[in-house]
């Protein structure tokens, strides 16, 4: 496996390349159409049942929206809490910071190895690797972010990573692997769902009884009292935050929420949107350390790596408010087609197109994969009206547009293929005279090349050629509407009324 290099995978190709090779696995599309559409019918059949649901939506909205702006005080407040409650908080600007942190709290432990509860920030900053790097053992112990692990892949999805797999795949990894990582699958595994549940928890359960550290993230974090939170399905992740002597939790600064109080709205919009459930079945809180109970020592981690600086962009911070339920992904036409793997970072589909050419930068990697993400989209929106928090992506996915080409223009000194067609489509159009002769010539020259109505790949070099190759464009028409109005004037209007 490739080391991340962060958020973006190293060596990540830009995402047109890469959705065309996944584009032409079938079994990965027909794995991915099943459990996006199982997902989304559950999460309407959910959402449909409140009343209240759009109100819901607003007032998730509206308290990430008024967190963020007073982002600062809300984590200073939360590192009092914390402190106060017994744990030890520790602030980490990048990925290294955090790694280094991390590393040197699990040696303090005397620990060889830590159980993992699922973590997208420990995913972005590449943690398990830096574990590695320092002979330290990191085991997933979330369902599917085990089989990822154990198959040496990455994940696909923010909330079923292996959803790029199905059964018969997900057995042959159990019975392949898991004897080199701990207990091996009982002979004769099948893959019925059942079957491979119980060898998951043979192997892990085992883990969890020697662990004597525990990581995880958090998908929230109270600022009033220091509670921490992770909501899950599966109860792997409350088995790592109960048994272990010590606790590490990583966490992205925007996972702050003011008040306990808040959890209320949080608590019903997350499971809807996510699962598709009207609660999540496990819901773990923590304060600081109980004598006697639980782990001895607790350590938050603050992670930044990114997001100050998108703080400070008043149209892109908005991805910040994501509660990482992955509705946008389930609902993404983009994403249904090509999977996570094609968006060359740990956070996929629409989200990931906002969120990590923030983090990283649209120059921020060499093959221009964070670059890519903007544009791998349709802007049907429907990732918009899925959000539980209304973050509206595809505004910031335009916004983020207009910010590499930009970028771009800087990098270079003559000015690039598309730049040039921009600005000729930018003459063409301020002028009526010239407009009305591009659309004659257009209107010629569509009907030397167009085959039945159609005007496919245009004779022409690379890169010229780039637009057109992919693209069917409908043949001009004879008449163009300013020839059409020239003619009639304005007796259509009348004829109608
Ligand atoms: S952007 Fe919205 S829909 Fe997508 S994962 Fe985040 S909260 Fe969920």
């Amino acid at each position: 496996m490739t080391k991340p290099d962060n958020t973006v995978w190293l060596g990540a190709p830009a995402f047109p390349v890469a959705a065309r090779a996944a584009l032409a696995d079938g079994q990965l599309r027909s794995n991915l159409r099943h459990a996006t559409t199982t997902i989304r019918d559950k999460r309407l059949a959910v959402t449909g049942e409140l009343d209240d649901w759009e109100r819901l939506r607003d007032a998730g909205a509206a308290l990430k929206r008024r967190t963020l702006r007073h982002l600062d005080s809300y984590l200073l407040q939360l590192e009092e809490s914390v402190t106060r409650a017994g744990g030890v908080v520790h602030w980490a600007a990048d990925a290294d910071e955090a790694n280094r942190i991390v590393t040197g709290l699990v040696r303090a432990a005397g620990a060889g190895e830590v159980v993992k509860v699922k973590s997208m920030a420990t995913q972005e900053i590449g943690l398990n690797e830096a574990l590695a790097e320092a002979g330290i053992a990191a085991y997933e112990t979330d369902l599917a972010e085990l089989i990822v692990q154990l198959g040496h892949d990455r994940p696909s999805h923010i909330l079923v990573p292996a959803i790029h797999r199905n059964r018969s795949e997900i057995r042959d990894i159990f019975e392949r692997e898991m004897g080199s990582w701990g207990r091996a699958a009982p002979a004769g595994l099948t893959d019925d769902p059942a079957a491979l549940a119980e060898a998951a928890r043979l192997h892990l359960r085992e883990k969890f009884l020697r662990a004597k550290v525990a990581v995880s993230g958090a998908n929230f974090a109270i600022a009033e009292n220091g509670t921490v939170g992770v909501v899950e399905s599966e109860g792997n992740g409350r088995m790592c935050l109960t048994l272990p002597r010590t606790l590490i939790t990583v966490m992205g600064i925007e996972k702050v929420l003011p008040a306990w109080s808040d959890l209320e709205v949080f608590l019903q919009l997350l499971p809807r949107s996510s699962t598709g459930e009207r609660m999540n079945p496990y819901t773990s809180t923590w304060t600081g350390v109980t004598p006697g109970d639980g782990p001895q020592d607790f350590h938050l981690v603050l992670l930044d790596n990114g997001r100050t600086d998108t703080l400070a962009d008043t149209v892109g911070r908005q991805a910040l408010a994501c509660i990482r339920c992955s509705a946008c992904l389930n609902v993404c036409p983009v994403y249904e087609r090509t999977g996570g793997h094609a968006y060359g970072s740990v956070y996929p589909g629409p989200i990931g197109a906002v969120l990590t050419p923030q983090l990283v930068g649209v120059g921020g990697d060499t093959n221009g994969a964070a670059a890519s993400l903007p544009f791998a989209s349709t802007l049907c929106g429907a990732c918009y009206e899925a959000c539980p928090v209304k973050i509206d992506i595809p505004r910031v996915l335009v916004h983020l547009r207009a910010r590499v080409v930009e970028s771009k223009r800087a990098r270079r000194r003559t000015p690039t293929a598309e730049a040039l067609a921009m600005r000729a489509a930018g003459m063409v159009l301020a002028e009526p005279a010239r407009l009305r002769a591009a659309q004659r010539a257009a209107r010629i020259g569509g009907r030397l090349v167009a085959r039945r109505g159609r005007i496919g790949a245009l004779p022409l070099p690379a890169p010229l050629n780039g637009w057109s190759k992919t693209r069917d464009l409908p043949q001009p028409p004879a008449e163009t509407f300013r020839d059409w109005w020239q003619r009639t004037g304005n007796t259509a209007q009348e004829n109608e009324t």
